[in-house]
């Protein structure tokens, strides 16, 4: 951790409640106690390597609540299952202090819910991989705990995905499937002429006629790329003309911890 993160660190000694989003690449710890603030972002790989840095840091933090939003299958706070993050396990060792573990797309979509104010939002995140959260009425839904994988629905074909499927929507995109057929990252115009675009819109139009939100919001590294019209555009010829949400992109890095760290201080 950098000096100044450490000084920033015994400012934020009034923090509520923490939220932390265990990224593929990074993880964003972001404080809260009727404001927002950033408290540090650290490498993944050395928070799962070394658990006690992130130890130390909450210890230093004294926080109230402490909620994690992991890219992960989160079932009544167990991880079942971690396709992009293989070395979850280890966070385990973080049981030392207490805290919430959620799946890191339903912590966006309560986030989404707060800042765009409604009440009834689904969320999609699109990242390493897709993922996507639900909030009716204001409340988080998380069915029997794993509700909103859109990123394994079958969508066609019988290509392998990360998790041991086959043919599911991050077969045909997510940052994974991207990086595998391209080589690199996809910019705006590579994005949108990509037939992987249709078939994530194909799935999500699905998605919105069964839960008919009044707000589609999209956020992840790649959703930061796209517009809002983008996906209006995109999802738009799939859908009945009687759907009509408000489509979307949140292009804040911090969304998801943002979203935990609301979700810890709301105990919800
Ligand atoms: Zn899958």
């Amino acid at each position: 951790m950098e000096r100044e993160e450490m000084d920033e660190v015994d400012e934020m000694n009034e923090a509520k409640s923490i939220g932390i989003d265990v990224g593929g690449t990074f993880t964003d710890i972001v404080g809260f106690n009727g404001d927002f603030f950033h408290i540090a972002t650290l490498s993944t790989a050395e928070v799962i390597s070394k658990p006690e840095i992130l130890v130390d840091l909450l210890d230093k933090l004294q926080p109230y609540r402490v909620t994690f939003g992991i890219a992960a299958w989160v079932r009544r706070g167990k991880i079942l299952r971690a396709p992009n993050l293989p070395d979850f396990q280890k966070l385990e060792e973080l049981a030392k202090f207490e805290y919430r573990m959620l799946n890191d797309a339903n912590c966006f979509a309560f986030y989404a819910a707060h800042i765009t104010g409604f009440h009834n939002v689904f969320a999609v995140t699109l990242g390493t991989g897709v993922g996507s959260g639900i909030v009716i009425n204001g409340e988080l839904y998380e069915g029997h705990g794993l509700a909103g994988e859109i990123g394994h629905v079958y969508a066609g074909g019988s290509e392998k995905c990360v998790c041991g499927g086959v043919g599911h929507l991050e077969t045909f995109f997510s940052g994974w499937k991207i990086k595998e057929k391209f080589g690199k990252e996809l910019d705006r115009a590579e994005l949108l002429g990509y037939e992987g675009f249709d078939v994530l819109c194909r799935e999500v139009a699905s998605a919105i006629m069964i839960l008919d939100p009044e707000c589609v919001a999209f956020g992840g590294r790649i959703s930061s790329l796209l517009e809002d019209g983008d996906f209006r555009i995109g999802i738009g010829k799939y859908l009945m003309p009687e759907f009509e949400p408000e489509f979307v992109v949140i292009k804040d890095p911090l969304a998801v911890a943002k979203g935990a760290a609301l979700l810890a201080a709301l105990r919800r």
